[in-house]
């Protein structure tokens, strides 16, 4: 057998444009904070097409990859880096799938939107990717060390 223990894992989550403009920041907040996990970084950002380009170089050869890119330009983006274990995997669960129609009910996205081109949030969708999306959108500095003396009561 196996199967991997939970680790501790930092994973980038950000407001797209849609969500800032509805309201949603507090909201998307709230849950990864009720749900255990650590704010580590956070700040509302208006990237160059340059840096929205280089966070999505993956999908660059998709159809929908310039509409993308200008859905992610239309406002500014609520950037952030959630700490805990299995952060990535289950910051992925709680929003949800690509697109909301398909996504659980209770999730961010089948809560609270029904387009995959408006789904309100993203999320790093591997360790590896999350270590790449945070150096991609954060500096050293901003990613803030301290105790928070309730984490250990959750863990
Ligand atoms: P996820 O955000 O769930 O990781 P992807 O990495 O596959 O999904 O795609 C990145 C983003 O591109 C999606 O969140 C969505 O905003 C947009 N997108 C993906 N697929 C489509 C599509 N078929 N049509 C329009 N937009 C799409
Ligand atoms: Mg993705």
């Amino acid at each position: 057998e196996c199967r991997k223990m939970s680790t501790t894992e930092r994973t980038f989550i950000a407001v797209k444009p849609d969500g800032v403009q509805r309201g949603l920041v507090g909201e998307i907040i709230a849950r990864f904070e009720k749900r255990g996990y650590k704010l580590i970084a956070l700040k509302l950002v208006s990237p160059t097409k340059d840096h929205l380009e280089t966070h999505y170089e993956d999908l660059k050869g998709k159809p929908f990859f310039p509409s993308l890119i200008s859905y992610m330009l239309s406002g500014p983006i609520a950037a952030m880096v959630w700490e805990g274990l299995d952060a990535v995997k289950t910051g992925r669960a709680m929003l949800g799938a690509t697109n909301p129609l398909a996504s659980a009910i209770g999730t961010i996205r089948g809560d609270y939107a029904i387009q995959t081109g408006r789904n309100i949030c993203h999320g790093s969708d591997s360790v590896e990717s999350a270590n790449k999306e945070i150096s991609h959108w954060f500096t050293e500095n901003e990613l803030n060390k301290y105790n928070n003396p309730l984490q250990s009561l959750i863990y």
